[in-house]
């Protein structure tokens, strides 16, 4: 019975197989290949569990954020007043002394005292949205104003520079 020289499909280690269906060099690459086959279903119900594992590591991941937040100190600052934050971002938008920015304040106070039922809050909140947007609009100008003045100066600057 003639053999021929063939590379083993697991190591391509040549070799003489003995069987024209020969496809490996020795059982252990046999072996291999047979265990990393029959592994294979297990490997993909195994990939199945880490998708479950995230969904069961969601709860211990809210865990540890609950155990930091009392202990870092800056979270409360984070969490102030409803009405603090508005002021801030009204603040920042120069909308603060704008009719909608007084009324949104008022209605973050209103939220903040807690007082309201759960679907009352979520009215005030939209409202709330509503005149922070009204805000925005208002005091939109007075940022271009401030663009405008900023820009001004500088080309006043320049110009001095320039002489
Ligand atoms: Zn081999």
């Amino acid at each position: 019975m003639p053999t021929t020289t063939r590379p083993c499909d697991e190591c391509g280690t040549p070799y003489e197989a003995q069987r024209r269906t020969s496809k490996y060099c020795s059982t252990k690459c046999r072996t291999r290949v047979s265990r990393r086959t029959s592994k294979a279903p297990a490997a993909k119900s195994k990939a199945l569990d880490p998708a479950g594992g995230t969904v069961t590591q969601l709860p211990t991941a809210g865990g540890p954020l609950d155990e930091t937040s009392p202990a870092n100190p800056n979270t409360e600052d984070m969490t102030g007043s409803l009405a603090e934050q508005v002021r801030k971002s009204l603040t920042e938008l120069r909308a603060l002394d704008t009719i909608s920015g007084a009324q949104a304040i008022r209605v973050a106070r209103q939220i903040d005292r807690g007082g309201d039922s759960g679907s009352a809050v979520a009215t005030l909140s939209k409202e709330l949205s509503r005149l922070a947007d009204a805000a925005k609009v208002e005091a939109a100008p007075r940022i271009k104003d401030a663009a405008d003045d900023i820009a001004d100066r500088v080309s006043e600057k320049l110009r001095l520079v320039a002489q």
